[in-house]
């Protein structure tokens, strides 16, 4: 899976940390495990609500405060997405748009 996020962590782009967690089977960056967490988070309720087995790519546009709004693809298919967590990584607030 591929993010937006080309320079450091798929979540937010942060260099500063390396920190490794298997996503779909996959190893991916991340700066720290609160990133991962909400990465995982997110990539479950997308499957959820997709019914989608594996995703492609991943936009996120926003932050922690704001809140991102992304996209996500799966072959031909995209999904967009809005979503904001708390500080220990569960989802606060998920919507379609
Ligand atoms: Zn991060």
């Amino acid at each position: 899976m591929e993010t937006n996020n080309k320079e450091g962590c798929a979540l937010c782009d942060a260099t500063w940390g390396e920190y490794y967690r298997e996503i779909d089977g996959e190893k991916m960056l991340f700066c720290c495990n609160i990133c991962a967490d909400i990465f995982g988070n997110m990539v479950a309720e997308i499957k959820r609500r997709t019914g989608w087995n594996s995703i492609d790519y991943v936009e996120l546009v926003g932050n922690y405060s704001s809140g991102r709004n992304c996209k996500a693809r799966n072959g031909g298919s995209e999904y967009k997405y809005y979503f904001r967590t708390y500080s220990d990584g569960r989802l606060m607030k998920f919507e379609d748009r």
